[in-house]
């Protein structure tokens, strides 16, 4: 526990992460800890990847935009977004485990989040 969340995270996560909604508040460590998540748009913390603090109500994981167990079903809207492979990177988005598990398997292709807003209360 307490390991950083560089020990689980790939290069490509990483790039994932950098990738994300910048957070703009008034905490020192923001630039460096915080992004927004990709459905409810609410801070997300570096620190607070799921791996590392797993009862913190902000942990976070990475998303498939469009669901793994789908993809197959979604190909056509997969190409439309030049998304060739489940894992590719324009396929995944950061998400607060919360919202992710709200989103479940669903697809929306209005959305660029596959989505649309989740409304989060517990944050
Ligand atoms: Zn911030
Ligand atoms: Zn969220």
């Amino acid at each position: 526990m307490n390991q950083s969340p560089y020990y689980f995270l790939t290069n490509t996560d990483i790039e994932i992460w950098n990738n994300s909604l910048d957070c703009d508040c008034e905490v020192d460590e923001c630039i460096s800890n915080h992004k927004l998540c990709a459905l409810c748009k609410k801070v997300i913390i570096f620190n607070s990847y799921e791996a590392c603090q797993p009862t913190s109500q902000y942990k976070w994981n990475i998303d498939h935009i469009i669901p793994k167990s789908r993809f197959n079903e979604l190909t056509n809207y997969a190409n439309l977004r030049n998304i060739y492979n489940v894992n590719d990177k324009k396929n995944k988005q950061i998400t607060h485990v919360i919202c992710n598990k709200i989103k479940g398997d669903e697809f929306n292709p209005n959305f660029e989040n596959g989505f649309g807003f989740i409304n989060n209360t517990n944050i």
